[in-house]
This record gives structure tokens, C-alpha cells and sequence, in this order.
């Protein structure tokens, strides 16, 4: 009891200046998010789970489907997009993603949105186009708001263990990371890769994923992440 006090002690001091809150929060002006990862990750689903908190928190919201290399990533942000009545951009399989994300952020500067999520198809196996694509991207965004992208969230699965480690190091390098998402952490896993990151990268954890539905999304709290891991069963 005594050394999981200390470790719980330990954790806190580590993961709290990692706290972001403020992401939530309602933006005077429009703030654009590239959600980056790799497939399967849940990054459309942590999408829709953003896109609802944002909402709540007064923001008109815009969502852009630039992973445009599945039809079935499309139509998947759609849903999501309709079950949490927000709007979104899209174009057909196979379109490029970046004049995707400008046709959203374009019109979202025109219509007064203050969120724009940018959904990419995460091909880590393909590293070069992944790079390029990236890019693109963020340089269209550019043209529209020199500051675009705005954040670029790494999303991770908290069952996919020291993998992990490897799509911080390579993502960081095509764009830089500025939070972290953590999903699956409704399972067995506990997330304690999250630690190794914390004092490795120092790279903000936004959020903690912890079901399919659009509730299952927690704001990443130090205190209540270092008692889920302590927690003895
Ligand atoms: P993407 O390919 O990165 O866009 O991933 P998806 O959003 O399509 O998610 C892949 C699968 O993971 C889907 O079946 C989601 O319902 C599931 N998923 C996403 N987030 C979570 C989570 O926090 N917990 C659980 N248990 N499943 C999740």
C-alpha cells in the first residue's frame, strides 16, 4: 500500500505539467487539428468523441475527411459527423486529402467556425507519401491561416504496447507532435507506456479513450490517471 502511494505520488508529478485542458475550451479564433496516427488506432472515433466536447463547449465545428485513401474512412467521419449534428468536408476515394482539409478550413474561416478536425489516413508502411501528404496539408492550411495547423494530435492504442514508442519517434519527425490521445484504455491495458512518453518526450496528453461510444472520452487528468494505475484489483 505504502509503495503504490509513492508511485502513485511519483506518477502525478511526472504527468502533471503534461495537462491540457485549455483544448477544449472555446476558441475566439479558428483553430485547425491535424488527427494523425496509424490505422485502427480510433482516430475517426476519437474524432467524433472530440467533436461532440468541442461542441458542448459552445465552438462551431467542422470536420475534414482528408483520408480519402478508404471510401469506407469517408463515410465512416460522416456518421460521425451526423450523430454529433456537426458539419464536414468531404470528397470522393482517392481525392487528394489536402485540397480536402483547404476546401474545410476555407470555408470554415468564412462561416465563423472556431474548430476544424482533420482526419488523415495514417500509412506508416508508406512513409514517403505519408510524409508528403502531411505536408500538403499543412501547407494549404498555411495559405489560409499562416499558424495552421493549429495542433496535431497523435492518436495512440493503448494495446498496441512498445509499438507505441516507435509512432511517437516517427511521426514526431514528419510533423512535429504537440498532444497525445490515448484509446482503448476500457481494456486490461493501463496505459503505462504513457509514462515512458511523459519523460521521454514531454509531448501534452489531451485525452484518455475509454469505449466505442461518443461519451467514452475523458479529459487526461494526472490524479485520476495515476489512480486508475495504482488501483489494485
Ligand atoms: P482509425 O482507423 O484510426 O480511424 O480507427 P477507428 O476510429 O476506425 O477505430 C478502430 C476501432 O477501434 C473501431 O472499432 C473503434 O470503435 C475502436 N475504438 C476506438 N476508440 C476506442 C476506445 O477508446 N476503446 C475501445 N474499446 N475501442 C475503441
Amino acid at each position: 500500500k505504502e509503495i503504490n502511494s509513492i508511485l502513485k505520488e511519483y506518477i502525478i508529478s511526472l504527468m502533471k505539467p503534461l495537462e491540457n485542458k485549455s483544448f477544449f475550451e472555446k476558441k475566439e479564433k479558428l483553430n485547425a487539428t491535424l488527427i494523425s496516427g496509424v490505422n485502427g488506432v480510433g482516430k475517426t472515433t476519437t474524432i467524433g468523441k472530440i467533436g461532440k466536447i468541442f461542441k458542448t463547449n459552445g465552438n462551431k465545428v467542422m470536420f475534414a475527411a482528408s483520408d480519402t485513401f478508404r471510401a469506407a474512412a469517408i463515410e465512416q467521419l460522416e456518421n460521425w459527423a451526423n450523430k454529433v449534428d456537426v458539419q464536414i468536408v468531404k470528397s470522393s476515394q482517392g481525392a487528394d486529402p489536402a485540397s480536402v482539409a483547404f476546401k474545410a478550413v476555407d470555408e470554415a474561416i468564412k462561416n465563423n467556425f472556431n474548430q476544424v478536425l482533420i482526419d488523415t489516413a495514417g500509412r506508416l508502411q508508406n512513409k514517403k507519401n505519408l510524409m508528403e501528404e502531411y505536408k500538403k496539408i499543412a501547407n494549404v492550411t498555411k495559405k489560409i491561416d499562416p499558424n495552421a495547423p493549429h495542433n496535431v494530435i497523435l492518436v495512440l492504442d493503448a494495446t498496441s504496447g512498445q509499438n507505441v514508442l516507435n509512432q511517437v519517434e516517427e511521426f514526431n519527425k514528419i510533423i512535429p507532435i504537440t498532444g497525445i490521445v490515448m484509446t482503448k484504455l476500457d481494456g486490461t491495458a493501463k496505459g503505462g507506456i504513457l509514462l515512458a512518453l511523459a519523460k521521454k518526450y514531454e509531448i501534452p496528453i489531451i485525452a484518455l479513450g475509454l469505449g466505442e461510444k461518443v461519451d467514452d472520452l475523458q479529459l487526461f487528468e494526472a490524479e485520476k490517471f495515476a489512480e486508475a494505475f495504482t488501483q489494485i484489483n
